[in-house]
């Protein structure tokens, strides 16, 4: 079996595996990535959240996604019946970028691997991590071409960005299951033929069908929009028990008011994807000579779409501590890594928790609005979950509990 030596393997080229060889590559590393796929390839998380720009920038990423023309989001909007709350990430508290993208995966991860490998870094494509030893923080990485061929890849370190494919908390027994209760989704894009002109047609939306239940809007510069039913597991598969995932989404569109006439009769650009039970965990995000990152890691929900700002924040963290134990410093990755990584894991729990037990659709839709918690709350949503000044994040887990208790008795009392 032929052999490489790298001093860093990245698994997986989604925008997590993107971040962290950019920057190692930046730094001089000798970085390898493999993807098992063939890109374009589709992936759903199309909605960013201002957080990532931070990371794309220092990976130095950025030019080459600002080139594309995609559709930048400056907030969102969340609708439940009549009652419309936009947050604004211009109007958040504390410092940070006001604005991101929403895109289509396929064309904006591409942008990322070509952009990777521009830089020079050796990307495989079609190739397949199969199995992996390890000897203290060294490895041996076995892979798999699309021609059935193996080979070997040493490593000083690896991070592991496989995505769904969890590679190591699979071949390492790391998997463990979220605590969050059970949900899915459904979605598809479609030819956004109906879209009215000005910011209504470009405005990313999340429509409350009921409490669990809510409906995502994400239209992309490119005239498409992608639609998408989130709920949990047993309505999910309720919707879709005869199997017809195309048949399914159509129904959950019908239940919005909000959105029917723009959605109700317009074609799915593929057959709607089922994803089932999406939300996972792992034992460790870290073990001697390896990180996970990204969806390798922990899942939580699409809610408030953090997935990529975890995928490349972890990326960006796993990266930076790779090349200071490369160049002979200790480590601690309990706490430079874990802790960090968990604590702003650990706000976002709360805040997708209190969703669905519709104490903060409470806090979002209330009027009259207190614009210094919408302020707090909003920069939470642009991903700035580390920033202790903010107390919905200091104090998240009793924070939205507190004030939507508050909330209804004051309704109970008028
Ligand atoms: P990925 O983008 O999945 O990339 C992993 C890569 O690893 C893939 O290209 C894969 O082919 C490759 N790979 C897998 N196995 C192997 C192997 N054995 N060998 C080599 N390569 C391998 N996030 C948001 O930010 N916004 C959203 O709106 C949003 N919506 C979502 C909706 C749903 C229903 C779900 C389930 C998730 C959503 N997410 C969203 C989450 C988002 O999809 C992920 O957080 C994000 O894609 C993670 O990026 P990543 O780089 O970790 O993994």
């Amino acid at each position: 079996m032929s052999k490489e030596f790298v001093d860093v393997l990245v698994i997986g080229a989604g925008p997590s595996g993107c971040v962290s060889s950019s920057y190692l590559k930046k730094n001089n590393v000798n970085v390898k990535v493999v993807e098992k796929t063939k890109f374009p390839r589709l992936v759903v998380g199309e909605s960013l959240i201002p957080r990532v720009m931070d990371h794309f920038d220092e990976a130095g990423l950025f030019p080459a996604l600002d080139k594309m023309g995609f559709e930048k989001k400056l907030g969102a909007r969340f609708l439940r019946g009549d009652e419309v709350c936009i947050f604004d990430f211009s109007n958040k508290f504390g410092e940070g970028w006001d604005w991101t993208w929403q895109v289509p995966r396929a064309d904006f991860d591409d942008v990322l691997a070509q952009e990777v490998i521009r830089k020079g870094i050796d990307l495989e494509f079609e190739t397949e991590v199969i199995g992996i030893e390890f000897n203290g923080t060294d490895s041996v990485t076995t892979v798999k071409n699309k021609n059935g061929e193996t080979k070997e890849i040493h490593a000083k370190f690896v991070i592991d960005s496989s995505g769904y494919g969890r590679v190591l908390p699979r071949l390492l027994d790391l998997e463990k299951p979220s605590k969050l209760s059970p949900h899915s989704a459904i979605f598809s894009h479609v030819k956004d033929i109906n879209r009215e002109e000005g910011t209504e047609g470009t405005l990313i939306s999340f429509d409350i069908i009921e409490t669990e239940v809510w409906l995502w809007v994400i239209p992309f510069s490119n005239g498409n929009t992608s639609v998408g039913i989130v709920g949990p597991t047993e309505f999910i598969d309720k919707l879709s028990e005869n199997g017809d995932t195309a048949e399914a989404l159509r129904k959950a569109i019908s239940l919005s008011d909000y959105y029917v006439k723009r959605f109700g009769d317009v074609e799915f650009l593929f057959e709607p994807k089922h994803l089932k039970d999406y939300s996972c965990s792992v034992k460790s995000l870290f073990g001697d000579g390896f990180a996970l990152t990204g969806n390798a890691s922990e899942f939580l929900d699409p809610v408030f779409s953090s997935g990529m700002a975890f995928a490349t924040e972890s990326g960006m963290l796993a990266a930076k501590l790779a090349l200071r134990q490369l160049n002979g410093e200790k480590i601690d990755w309990q706490k430079e890594y874990s802790d960090y990584i968990l604590y702003g894991v650990d706000v976002f729990t709360t805040y997708v928790k209190e969703w669905y037990t519709g104490n903060l659709q409470e806090l979002f839709f209330h009027q009259p609005e207190n614009p210094d918690v919408k302020r707090k709350i909003c920069a939470v949503l642009a991903g700035y979950v580390w920033d202790k000044k903010n107390t919905f994040v200091r104090i998240h887990d009793t924070a939205i509990k507190n004030l939507a208790e508050f909330i209804k008795k004051e309704k109970e009392q008028a």
